[in-house]
């Protein structure tokens, strides 16, 4: 066996490429698993949140995320459950914000903190938005998240609006029976504000008994509806990740569809997610997993484990996925707010 030459600071790799030549340059963390919302598609009505000391410390966040950035991660997404109901969350975002080789800093969220929250996570640094938004219809709102308020909401992104972020977008999971008839007016709202949207398709994760398939709204149906009422050209945009977006003509908006369920996405595959527990998953719908939390609190004062457990890892990113809505049972059981969405 060859012996592994322990990493310093000073023989970095530069950039974390994984088995089948893909850099992984993005990161999306979660940085807590609790949130004010219940969506029904997301948590169940009552949940068990995890206790404070399995969740990593803002300052562990901070550490991890140096971490990637040295490695060669220039995209670092923070979300959650709700991220930004984690006290003290800005102070993470200003401290990821200060990292020179980052490029991108951005956030998801449900909104509902914005109004508060979005000028001082501008000023940190973070350059994009994505609000989680299933309704334009208050009780129906209501119904989707359980708890939510469609008008903090609203307010939220009028918030984010004035503070400047280089981009906002919607994220809409539609529902058959529950809000696919708001498709279009969505949209109109998108394009009246001058923000884009993207639909994602509902994935088969966490309940065991669901019955997905009948509620599932695919987004070769919701392309569509909106050829038939909008001129859309198809836009070269990629993010490496499962969306693809076209140009509402005459609009500043973009309309992306993210279609978790195909797999035509997976060999440009740029990024892992990182779980508020410190869980370092390599594909979202497999459970291939490094846990570094144990890393980060065995070795308080020296990033070398964490780097080449990161480095190793890459050895085991697995080359696509595999939803199926037919299963009896998801493919993962596994909440998105405990993966990170
Ligand atoms: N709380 C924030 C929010 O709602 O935007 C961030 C975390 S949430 C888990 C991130 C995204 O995951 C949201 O846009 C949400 O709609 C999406 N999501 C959650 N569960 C999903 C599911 N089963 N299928 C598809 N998207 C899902
Ligand atoms: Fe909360 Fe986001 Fe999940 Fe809704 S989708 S319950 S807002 S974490």
């Amino acid at each position: 066996m060859t012996e592994k030459v322990p990493y310093s600071t000073s023989n970095y790799p530069d950039k974390l490429i994984d088995q089948f030549g893909r850099q992984v340059d993005y990161i999306r963390l979660s940085i807590t698993d609790r949130c004010d919302f219940r969506c029904t598609y997301c948590m169940a009505e009552e949940m068990t949140f995890l206790p404070r000391e399995d969740v990593l410390s803002l300052e562990e966040c901070a550490r991890l995320v140096k971490v990637f950035v040295n490695l060669g991660v220039t995209k670092v997404r923070i979300t959650g459950g709700e991220p930004l109901v984690r006290k003290n969350a800005l102070w993470l975002f200003e401290e990821v914000g200060k990292l020179k080789k980052l490029k991108e800093l951005v956030v998801t969220t449900n909104g509902s903190q914005l109004e508060k929250q979005a000028f001082s996570l501008k000023q940190a640094g973070v350059k994009r938005v994505n609000v989680s938004l299933d309704s334009l219809n208050s009780d129906r709102f209501k119904k989707i998240t359980r708890t939510g308020e469609l008008d903090k909401v609203l307010r939220g992104i009028q918030a984010a609006k004035q503070a400047g972020f280089d981009n906002i977008k919607l994220n809409t999971v539609l529902m058959r029976g529950t809000n696919d008839d708001e498709v279009q007016s969505l949209v109109d709202y998108a394009i009246d504000q001058e923000i884009d949207i993207s639909f994602i398709e509902e994935m088969p994760l966490g309940e065991v008994n669901h019955a997905r398939d009948s509620t599932f709204v695919s987004n070769a149906e919701t392309l569509k509806t909106l050829q038939s009422k909008y001129s859309l050209v198809a836009s070269t945009e990629s993010t490496g990740g499962p969306a693809r977006y076209w140009q509402v003509a005459n609009s500043k908006t973009k309309i992306g569809f993210i279609s978790p369920h195909s797999h035509n996405f997976c060999e440009a595959c740029n990024r892992v997610r990182i779980t508020c527990k410190g869980e370092l998953y390599l594909c979202l719908g497999q459970e291939d997993k490094v846990d570094l939390m144990p890393l980060l609190r065995n070795h308080p004062n020296d990033d070398r484990p964490l780097i080449q457990a990161i480095i190793d890892s890459m050895s085991i990113k697995p080359k696509g996925h595999d939803f199926d809505l037919q299963r009896a049972k998801p493919a993962v059981v596994r909440f998105m707010s405990h993966t990170g969405g």
